[in-house]
């Protein structure tokens, strides 16, 4: 993260906005802080105060009585402080612990709901994951805030009290001095100038062990990630486990996972060294401060100024001052360089979506008819100076199914992406019924499609929930959908029908399923979606030509009247499609169906074709050659 200069204005505008924030999201927080501040001070004071009394009363010589009530409030009050300054301490500890996730819980919101051309930038999810990783392995961030401004209120209202005291101490040094106004002042310019001195000690060393601490926050942040990485995303991960066995990374992954924790041990290693500096330094001048603080409460008894059940009071309110205002002092400057995490965290959440948002509702039509039209678009990705879409025209006939094929990065997904609206064009326009696409309610436009891509994924969820994408469903619709694609066997396999989780991620009785009854379950989601556009986006993929041939002619079968678009590399995938678009480097360079296409035998689709029948036929040539038996 780059060192940013915030100014003060902006320091306490943002971490304003923070608390705002905060005790929105916990509304409850604000009382239980307050009431943390009242009973820490409580069970502070009580202390000083009762044994004062008793002391005094000891040495006048007061009667058993006097002595018993004394202690009777000793310790009957401290009781009772204790025990209800526990039960606040649950709520407050309870609230309090609740506020990163339900921070975390905006970013996530923001992450699912920004323009989908972020998501595509590993930019995002980098600054999303650093956000994550500092606030809940370093603390900072909103957390720290929280806490911090919480023990803020604590200090404020501790110092509060014991400033009173200690300026009271300072006017009765008067009556000791009655008479020697230089002595008094003397005596004062000393006081003062102990307090001062470990003030200033006390800035001084608070900054260096918070730029300490900053500095290991920061440096952690990589090896945090790593971390991550390794344990969670790699070590702890089914599919990774194959790779793990057969390329016997374990060494491999032993060797980089010591060598992160070589370096974390040393960052964690210097900062506690300087820790440990600071609060040595601090122990023993507060020692010396204090035995000359008593030194001089002793002069003050002596001189008949104060009490001798007073020094207890005095020496405790005038320690606790010293104590709190170090605290402060920390708490201040821990806030301070806090505020860049903070900041860091509203940034996130106010990146600005780019994407008009028209309102304009979809025509809901019965009979499915709807015009589709890209005019003359260009497009290239955020950030790229390559055009990966070149003034593509093309108009779909609708109620029937259009195949787009061609090679790899042809630009054939781009289509989709635009077509969807996962991204504006760069020139042109995509028109639906004649207008503009970026006119419609963008929600309501969505609805109309149902697209299974090639990188699809189905989560650790309910079966039911998967297919229908969420977690009210209909039954009766899930099942047909789960039919149409040939999966009804697997409900019947599973304990809990649909609503058995797939896979073991979350819970021990889910199922596990093979790649083809994912890909399955991804098509039966679409199916049951029932929009007037469904697409393939090869989710097939992996599988062999013929079992793709399958799959996207049974699921032409499927979608009945919907306008269906089909998209491959392999052009025999399509074949039964009547409109196939052939796309070459972002642009449209043939269409027909498929013996038009082939006909053409200066056409790109001819061309393809006996390429692709040529290597499907050597492949086939090659699984029955006796060499590879
Ligand atoms: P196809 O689906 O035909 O294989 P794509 O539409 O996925 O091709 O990709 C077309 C081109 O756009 C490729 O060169 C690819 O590298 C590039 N591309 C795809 N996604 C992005 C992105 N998010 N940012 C930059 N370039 C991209």
């Amino acid at each position: 993260m780059k060192e940013e200069r915030l100014s003060f204005a902006e320091v306490i505008r943002i971490n304003r906005k923070g608390l705002k924030l905060i005790y929105s999201l916990i509304p409850w927080n604000r009382f239980w802080d307050i009431m943390m501040a009242v009973s820490n001070l409580l069970f502070s004071y009580w202390n000083y105060f009762f044994i004062s009394r008793l002391v005094d009363h000891i040495s006048v010589g007061a009667a058993g009585e006097t002595l018993l009530y004394d202690v009777i409030f000793l310790v009957g009050g401290q009781i009772f402080v204790h025990i209800t300054e526990r039960y606040i301490m649950y709520y407050y500890m309870y609230c309090g612990s609740n506020v990163w996730e339900l921070a975390n819980a905006r970013l996530n919101c923001k992450i699912m709901e920004m323009d989908y051309e972020y998501t595509e930038s590993e930019n995002i999810y980098n600054r999303k994951r650093d956000i994550d990783t500092i606030a809940r392995y370093g603390g900072a961030g909103l957390n720290r805030l929280y806490w911090n401004v919480a023990h803020a209120m604590r200090i404020t209202l501790q110092i509060c009290v014991a400033l009173g005291y200690t300026l009271y101490l300072i006017y009765q040094g008067r009556k000791a001095f009655a008479g020697r106004g230089g002595e008094y002042i003397l005596f004062f310019v000393v006081f003062v100038g102990l307090l001062a001195g470990l003030v200033v000690l006390t800035i001084y060393v608070g900054k260096k062990s918070n730029k300490a601490r900053l500095y290991l926050d920061e440096q952690m942040v990589p090896y945090n990630r790593q971390y991550i990485f390794y344990t969670e995303e790699y070590i702890n991960r089914e599919e990774c486990g194959k790779n793990i066995r057969i390329f016997h990374q374990q060494n491999l992954l032993s060797k980089h996972i010591n060598e992160l924790f070589n370096n974390m041990y040393r960052l964690v290693d210097r900062s506690l060294d300087v820790n440990e500096k600071e609060s040595t330094v601090t122990g023993v001048t507060e020692v010396l401060i204090s035995g000359l603080i008593y030194f001089m409460l002793g002069i003050l008894v002596l001189r008949n100024a104060i009490t001798i059940g007073n020094v207890c009071l005095y020496a405790g309110c005038i320690s606790m001052f010293l104590q709190h205002f170090r605290d402060a002092i920390k708490v201040l400057t821990l806030l301070y360089d806090n505020t860049k995490y903070v900041k860091t965290y509203f940034d996130f959440l106010e990146i600005p979506n780019r994407k008009y948002e028209g309102t304009l509702p979809i025509e809901k039509r019965t009979d499915d008819k709807y015009t589709i039209e890209f005019c003359d678009v260009t497009f290239r990705y955020p950030g790229s100076d390559v055009d990966v879409l070149k003034h593509f025209s093309i108009r779909f006939r609708i109620g029937e199914r259009l195949a787009l094929v061609g090679k790899n990065s042809s630009g054939k997904t781009t289509f989709i992406k635009l077509l969807c609206r996962l991204y504006d064009p760069t020139e042109g326009v995509i028109l639906l019924n004649g207008i503009d696409i970026r006119k419609y309610d963008y929600k309501e436009y969505l609805s109309l499609f149902s697209v299974v891509f090639q990188d699809f994924k189905i989560p650790a969820f309910a079966l039911g929930e998967n297919v229908a994408a969420s977690m009210d469903y209909d039954e009766e619709k899930v099942k047909v959908s789960l039919e149409k694609v040939g999966l009804s066997y697997l409900w019947d396999r599973m304990p809990n029908k649909l609503e058995t989780p797939l896979y073991k991620d979350f819970d021990d009785k889910g199922v596990d399923i093979s790649g083809g009854e994912a890909q399955k379950i991804a098509i039966a989601r679409a199916l049951y979606h029932d929009t007037p556009f469904v697409i393939l986006d090869e989710p097939t993929a992996a599988l062999d030509p013929l079992a793709e041939y399958e799959i996207y002619s049974r699921f032409d079968e499927l979608v009945g009247t919907k306008t269906a678009v089909y998209i491959s590399h392999r052009l025999s995938s399509c074949q039964f499609c009547d409109d196939i678009l052939v796309i070459d480097g972002g642009q449209a360079v043939q269409r027909g169906n498929h013996e038009e296409l082939l006909s053409d035998k200066e056409g790109l689709y001819y061309l393809l074709w006996n390429t692709q029948a040529q290597h499907y036929k050597e492949e086939e040539y090659n699984s029955i050659s006796p060499c590879n038996s």
